[in-house]
Parts: structure tokens; sequence; C-alpha cells
């Protein structure tokens, strides 16, 4: 007997440490308290092993008090234990003093014991032939298992009070521990009043620690658990389905029933249902989700599915539940986020970035589709905003994407670029060019009691690169738009490679100003002008510019890009000054020639031309009849008041002023009478490109005759054989200029030439 109850005994012991040493690990709150009683347990088994084995008094007396000890410290523990397992904060607790203050006067008596023998003491038996040590108590040991129960009570209070006040889903937590309390205090009471020299009490105390264990650390509350998941399946604002192994619909949560209009009877008809409603519903697959639209327009309405499938602890497949969930409200707030982010407020196109992906994606989807970009835009939108005001402009531009949406097949995609800027992808020869040329010149908006015409012009580029980037192709598109800004019956123009290098040189070219003329690349030529006897009076200062690069720049390569960005008038200020400076240079025979300057329409937007002269003439004291100036027909098409003031100002400070290139633009013969002008210039290239010479030769007889008539000095340029020399000369023509007599060259030529001649 005594070697079975050793082996229990020993068992015992070592499951408790392993009990203490997983509670120490767990990472649970309660794990230290759990560890803690489980530590003092294993003393009052170790106190009893010794006790069953000892043969010898003394033994039996250390097994006792290894016993008691341990019962004490034991008791301490599960009062701590109690405590924290029950949320009650026990530091400071007035519990926690009287326990302390009962268990510290046991350990005290039993100090004692040896002195005045108060507590136990042991006698030896015999039991089957051998000898045992049985504890005989005294007084002390009575107040020692006092101290014990107490600590028991307690505990059992403590965890009485909580299950019957917590709610009942959560009471099951602690009446388990309050049950294996009762029952090892039951088992206790039971093993110490027997009396028989094995205490059969510490297997009982041991199962209640492993069972408190068990519980605290191991066991998660199923029934806890499951009811609050039935809870929450129950209340949930989905429609829930749970089916068993054979696809038989076992509940449904009340939402899933009022969904279906499900009777309870009825259930067995939910499957055949949702398979009706829903296509995914019989997916082969155990888990998916999806989404599915019911309805259509205003009354469509959005589900979001999840199917699931059920398994039980083991891992073991016992059913599976289908969740419906409306997210109409979501998925509406979703597309209404996504339209807005895509699309452009006021007209309702796609925005740039939307388009260009439309774009990019059709044109990398449809390979075999050749596709053409448009790039429209307004003419003169600015004017409809600042004349009808902003409303109007607005008006306009919903009433073009209007226009487009009513305009369109379905192969095309557009949107709004930005401003009064529009895009269109659309595929070759699918617009019908000509009929959307007479629609963009016919347009009229109104707003009820106005009525405007707007004008639309169009850049195309036919997609020959189909790999470049969206914003390229509408960059080349918009090159060809840039084309007929000033044209005014044109509407449409494609992009060809010459207008990107048009760009690329001009960009060039620009941004190398500067600097060519801080280093005189740019050298005004001089090209003699003579009068009607040959003999040279004075010379037109035309530029050149001797490029490190690009070799020799006549005018017509540079000129042009000038006149467009404005830049011209740095060239201009340059000619003028060395013109001056030349001017002021010449003595002898030459100190009565002039120089003709050339003023560019541009010049009048970016300086005051007058001032500008006025102070050169000053600054090289030329006379200013030695300064003319040469004017074109353009210069006089805007601010014509102002511009005619400051050609009067020219001429009443001395300077002639010649109307060059007259023929050339729109001239208003008109208008000449009243042009302040001393000198009239005819091209005859404008003449000479007639294929009837007999009729150029009666323009030019009349011009010539008429600018006699209106008091003026005429000059022909572009004279390039004796026969011209001679007919114009005849004709009256006062001046010449032109190959004929000799081409620009530069100024050290020009006064070598004079020099020779006058030698
Ligand atoms: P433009 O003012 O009408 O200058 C006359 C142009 O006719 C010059 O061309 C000259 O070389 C050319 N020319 C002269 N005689 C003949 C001839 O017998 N036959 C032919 N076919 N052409 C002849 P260029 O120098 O190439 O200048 C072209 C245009 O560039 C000028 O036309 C002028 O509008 C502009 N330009 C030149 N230099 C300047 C300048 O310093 N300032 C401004 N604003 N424009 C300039
Ligand atoms: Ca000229
Ligand atoms: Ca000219």
């Amino acid at each position: 007997m005594r070697d079975v109850f050793s082996i229990v005994f020993i068992f015992l012991a070592v499951l408790l440490a392993i009990c203490g040493i997983i509670a120490l690990r767990s990472n649970k709150s309660i794990g230290k308290s759990v560890a803690n009683l489980s530590f003092a347990t294993f003393l009052p088994v170790i106190g009893n092993l010794i006790l069953l084995v000892s043969e010898s008094e003394t033994l039996s007396i250390i097994g006792c008090y290894t016993y008691f000890v341990g019962m004490t410290l034991m008791a301490l523990t599960l009062i701590n234990f109690s405590f924290t397992y029950c949320d009650i904060d026990w530091k400071y607790h007035w519990v926690q003093r009287i326990i302390y203050a009962a268990l510290a006067i046991d350990v005290i008596q039993f100090a004692f014991n040896p002195i005045f023998g108060q507590a136990f003491s042991v006698e030896p038996i015999t039991v089957e032939n051998a000898i045992y040590y049985r504890l005989v108590p005294y007084i002390g040991q009575i107040y020692h298992r006092m101290a014990v129960y107490t600590a028991l009570f307690i505990s059992l209070a403590i965890f009485f009070v909580k299950s019957i006040r917590v709610p009942r889903i959560y009471a099951e937590k602690y009446y388990v521990i309050f049950l294996t309390m009762l029952l090892a205090g039951a088992w206790q009471t039971y093993a110490i009043s027997s009396r028989s020299p094995i205490n059969h009490s510490m297997i009982g105390l041991s199962v209640f620690v492993f069972l408190l264990f068990y519980f605290s650390i191991i066991y998660r509350s199923f029934q806890l658990l499951d009811r609050m998941l039935a809870n929450i399946a129950a209340n949930m604002s989905e429609s829930l389905f749970f089916f068993d192994m054979n696809d038989r619909c076992i509940w449904a949560n009340s939402y899933g029933m009022k969904f279906l209009q499900l009777s309870p009877k009825r259930m067995d008809l939910a499957p055949l249902m949702l398979a009706n409603l829903f296509d995914d519903f019989l997916d082969p697959e155990p888990e998916w989700k999806s989404k599915q639209v019911l309805g259509t327009g205003i009354d469509a309405k959005y589900y979001s599915l999840e199917k699931r499938i059920l398994k039980d602890l083991k891992g073991n497949q016992v059913g599976s539940f289908f969740s419906v969930k409306d997210i109409t409200k979501d998925e509406l707030h979703h597309l209404q986020e996504i339209y807005n982010a895509t699309h452009d407020k006021l007209t309702g196109l796609f925005t740039k970035e939307t388009l260009f992906k439309k774009i990019r994606d059709l044109v990398d989807e449809r390979k075999n589709t050749q596709y053409w970009i448009a790039y429209f835009d307004i003419k003169d939108f600015k004017i409809v905003n600042d004349i009808f005001g902003n409303a109007m402009g607005d008006s306009v531009l919903r009433n073009v994407a209007q226009w487009l949406r009513e305009n369109s097949t379905k192969e095309w995609v557009y949107g709004r670029l930005g401003g009064d800027d529009f895009g269109i992808c659309f595929p070759a020869g699918d617009a019908n060019l000509k009929q959307l040329e007479r629609k963009f010149s016919r347009h009229v908006i109104s707003n009820g009691s106005i009525e405007h015409r707007i004008l639309m012009h169009m850049g195309i580029y036919k997609i020959t690169e189909r790999d470049i980037d969206i914003a390229i192709m509408f960059d080349r598109a918009q090159l060809a738009l840039t084309s007929i800004k000033n044209e005014y019956n044109k509407h449409i123009a494609f992009y060809d490679d010459d207008m990107r290098d048009q760009v690329l040189w001009d960009q060039m070219i620009s941004a190398q100003l500067e600097k060519a003329l801080e280093e005189k690349q740019l050298q005004p030529y001089l090209q003699p002008i003579v009068d009607n006897n040959g003999i040279i009076i004075g010379a037109e200062a035309l530029i050149r510019w001797d490029h490190p690069r690009e070799g020799f720049l006549q005018p017509d390569t540079f000129i042009p890009t000038f006149e467009k960005n404005g830049m011209i008038a740095d060239i201009d200020k340059y000619v003028w000054r060395a013109a001056c400076e030349i001017l002021s240079t010449w003595t002898g025979e030459k100190s009565h020639m002039f120089i003709s300057i050339n003023i560019s329409p541009k010049d009048f937007l970016f300086m005051d031309v007058f001032a500008e002269i006025c102070s050169l003439i000053e600054e090289f004291k030329v006379d200013p009849s030695r300064l003319r100036i040469e004017i074109t027909e353009t210069s006089m098409m805007t601010d014509i008041e102002s511009r005619m003031s400051i050609l009067n100002k020219f001429r009443e400070s001395g300077f002639i002023v010649e109307m060059d290139d007259f023929g050339s633009g729109y001239s208003s013969l008109n208008q000449l009478k009243d042009m302040p002008l001393d000198v009239l210039k005819i091209d005859m290239k404008f003449l000479s490109s007639s294929k009837n010479s007999r009729k150029a030769e009666i323009i030019l007889r009349n011009v010539l005759k008429l600018s006699g008539d209106l008091g003026l000095s005429s000059l022909t340029e572009g004279v390039e054989t004796e026969a011209q020399y001679n007919m114009l000369n005849k004709m009256g023509c006062n001046l010449f200029q032109g190959y004929y007599f000799a081409k620009p060259m530069t100024v050290g030529e020009f006064e070598k030439v004079c020099d020779t001649k006058v030698a």
C-alpha cells in the first residue's frame, strides 16, 4: 500500500509541478495565480509523501511541517487566485489583511509546536505489518484547519456571488470553479475525518488544482462563445443561412427569414429561392465571395454574397453557411465617388486623366483599328466669358459637351481636357470631317435671349505610333490645332512631323538667341537701294545669323519664330542700334546715305518704338532723315489710331516712313490716303507670282501712279533684271532694290562697293 500511494503522490507532485510551469508560461493574466497555487499544493503532497514513507518519528514530523506550511501557503494562493479570477482588486482588501493575519498566526503557532507541543504530535501505528506514523491533532491543528477552511469558504463565497451576479452567459465561467471547489472541500473534509495514515485528501486537493488549472488555462468556455455567436448571428444586419451536410437549410436568422419571406416550416425552400435570386449560389466551390446586382436603374440593389464551410473542432466539415448583405448604399456611394473622380463636374464628360486612360486601353486593345486623336477648342472662348459672363461660358461648354454626345458614335471616346479644350479618339474615317468642319463653323449657342456663334478648331493626329504616351498624341493634335489659329475658313488641321520639327526648332533657337546676340552671331547685312540713275543712295538692313552649328541662317528660318514669341523685339533693337552706329561712322559721300530698318508689328507690343529709336538717334547723333522706318500693313491692322500717331511723330521728327510690302497684305487703298507715309515700297515678288505678266504690269503701273497721286515716293524691291528696271523706270518709279543691283552684303562689303563706285 505504501508503495502504491508513494507512486501516486510522486505522480501528483510531478503533475502539479508541470501545471505550475505551464501556467507560468501561459500568456493569460490568471497564469501567475494558477502557478502559485500549483507550486503551493506541491508542498503538502511532498509533506504527505514524506509522512507516508518515513519509518522514523523525526522524518514524519518534518513531513508534517512540510504539509502544514504547504497547506497554509495553498490557502493563501487560493484566495489570491479567487480574487484575481473574479477581477476583484485584492491588494489592501480587508479580506486580504484578515487572511494574512490568520495565516501568519498559523505559521507562528506551528513554529512553537516543538516547544509547547500544542499543534500536533505523531504516533506510530502498525497497518498490515508495516509501521506508519499518524498525525495526532491538538488545538493548534484545529486552528490551522479553521484558517484553511476560512480561506476556502471565502473563495467559495466569492465565486458564488460572482456566478449569480454576472450575466447568464458568463456565469458558467464562475460556477464551474465554484462546483469544483465545493467538491474538493467535501472530499477534503471526508478525508481528514477518516484519520487514515494515508492522507487521501491530497489526491482530492491535487485533482482540484488540476481542474482549476484546466478551467482557467486550457478550457475555453465554448458554451459561452457559442451563445455569444448565436446571439450575434441572430441579430446581424445581414441574412444568414446555415446548411447541413446535405445542403438542407437548418437555420436562418431573422433577416434571412424576412429576406426570403420564409416561414420556419418552409425552411427547405431556402436553397431553391437563393439559387433563383443569385446565380452564384450554385457555385460548386466550397467557399467563395461575390457581388451581385438585382434589378436595374434606380431600383438596383447590390448584394455581397459569401459562402463558407463550417467545421467542428477536429476540422471536419459539418455544414456550410451563406450570407447575403445588402450593400446598395455603400455601393452607390462608391459608384458616385468613382463617377466624380472620373468625370468633369461641369460637362459630365470624362476628365483628362480618365480620357487618356480609356484611350490607352482602347488603342492597346484594338490593335487592328486605326485611330485618330482630335484636340479641339473654342476660338476666342475668353471673349465669350468676358462679354457674356462666366455663366454663359459654362453654358457654352455644356453645350459643346451635349453636341459631342449627340454627334458621336459609340466608337468614340471623348472628354474635357480642361478649360475650353476637348479631346476625342475615334476610328479613322468614322468622322465625316467635311460635315464636322461645317458644324464647327455654324455652331450657335443661346441662353434664351442671346445667341452667339462660336467657332471651333480641331487639330488631328492620326495615330501612327501607337506606343507613345496619349499625352504626346494630344500634344501633336494640339500642335496641328495651333497651326490654324488665325485662318478664318479653316477649322481642321492634321499633324505632320514637320510641325513637331518646327516646334523643336523654335524651342532651340529661342533658347539660344540671347547668347547669340551677345556673341554677335547675328549681324545686319545691307542691301543697296539705288535711284533712277542707278546710283546707290542707301540700303536696307537685313539680319543674318551665322549659327555655330546650323550654319548661315537666312531670316525666314528664324524671324517667323521670333515674330510668334515676341523675341523679334530684341533682334530689332539690336539691328536699329547697329544701323545707327554704322550711319554715325559714315563720312564723305556715304554721309548722305540712309539705312532702312524693319519694324515688326510685334515691336509695338513690347516697347515704345518711337522713344527707342529717338534715343538711338540721339546717342549716335544721326540725322533722323537717314534712318528710314519700314512698316508693314499688318502693323496698321490693330490699334490704328495709336499707330497712326506714332507714324506722325516719326515724320514730324524728320524720319522717313515707308510702307513695306505694299500689296501683300490686307491693304486698303482707302486707308492709304490717310496714312502718314513718305514712301510706298512695292515687292515685285507678289507680281511675278502672277502668271499673267500683262496683268502684273497693269497693277504695277497703277500702283506707281497712285503713289505719285498721293504724293508718295515709290520704291520697287525684288528687281532682278535689267528689263524690269527699265520698265519700272519708265513707269516713273523713284527708287529700286533687288538682286539686279546687289544682294544683301556685309557692312564691310557694302562700304567697299560704295567707295569703289565713288572712286
Ligand atoms: P523684306 O523686309 O521684304 O526684305 C526684303 C527681302 O527680299 C530680303 O530677304 C531680301 O534679301 C529679299 N530680296 C531683295 N532683293 C531680292 C530680289 O531681287 N529677288 C528676291 N527673290 N529677293 C530679294 P531677307 O533678307 O531674306 O528677309 C526676309 C524678310 O525677313 C524681310 O523681308 C523682313 O520681313 C524680314 N527681316 C529681315 N531682317 C529683319 C530685321 O532685322 N527685322 C525684322 N523685323 N524683319 C527682318
Ligand atoms: Ca523690309
Ligand atoms: Ca519688303
